[in-house]
């Protein structure tokens, strides 16, 4: 057995959402001893166009992609080619299973995000649970964390100020849901960044969540 300290789930300049281009997220990732970085734009694989997964010295950069209507975000890897499908799309299985059709597997993201009301940051759970043919699920993600630390206008200023410490870990009811679908069959958990280093402004201020270094 060995381990491998790695980042899954994060967003680069090639996403809509998210700005920061890959080879300087890269440099973070390899700043922060990481060993491999799993890139997932959504709806894309650009970064495999351009010639960047593979090893950059001693990291690896695996591309996946995120699949993101507006329900169901679906965490995809070793595809052949991007999985596209229109924001409204409600056919989860559809998607689960045209990434196997293509030699692939994927895992359910953030299955009970709750987004952060206070600052106008959208909900965006996995709804369709009678799905099947999927890897696993995760069971934590950085940023559906941090967010839901945002209660009030205190707690907002507080996860701004100390974000590691607002942070809490898996929630019970994703745990919950491990534990039933690992005793009915196989399922891998994975923990996530989903980061975006979205810039956004606060009491006047405009801040970085998070910065690549604190992510990683
Ligand atoms: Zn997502
Ligand atoms: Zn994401």
């Amino acid at each position: 057995m060995f381990d491998y300290a790695g980042a899954i789930h994060f967003h680069s300049s090639y996403s809509y959402d998210a700005r920061v281009p890959l080879p300087q997220i890269l440099e973070k990732a390899a700043a922060a001893g990481l060993q491999f970085a799993i890139v997932t734009d959504h709806f894309r694989m650009d970064a495999r166009v351009d010639g960047l997964e593979g090893y950059h010295d001693k990291l690896l950069l695996i591309v996946g992609e995120e699949i993101s209507p507006r329900y169901n975000h679906y965490i995809a890897l070793g595809l052949q080619k991007p999985v596209v499908v229109w924001k409204s799309e409600a056919n989860a299985q559809g998607v689960i299973d045209e990434v196997n059709r293509q030699g692939g597997f994927g895992f359910i993201s953030h299955p009970d995000h709750a987004g952060a009301p206070l600052i106008g940051s959208r909900s965006y759970p996995w709804i369709e649970w009678g799905v099947h043919g999927y890897a696993g699920i995760g069971l934590w993600d950085l940023s559906s964390d941090w967010n839901s630390s945002l209660s009030s206008i205190w707690q907002t200023f507080l996860a701004l100020r100390h974000p590691a410490h607002v942070l809490k870990g898996p929630l019970e009811k994703t745990l919950a849901r491990w534990d039933d679908l690992a005793q009915k069959g196989h399922c891998v958990a994975i923990g996530e960044i989903d980061n975006h280093a979205h810039r956004r402004s606060f009491f006047g201020m405009e801040r970085e969540i998070f910065p690549f270094e604190f992510a990683f």
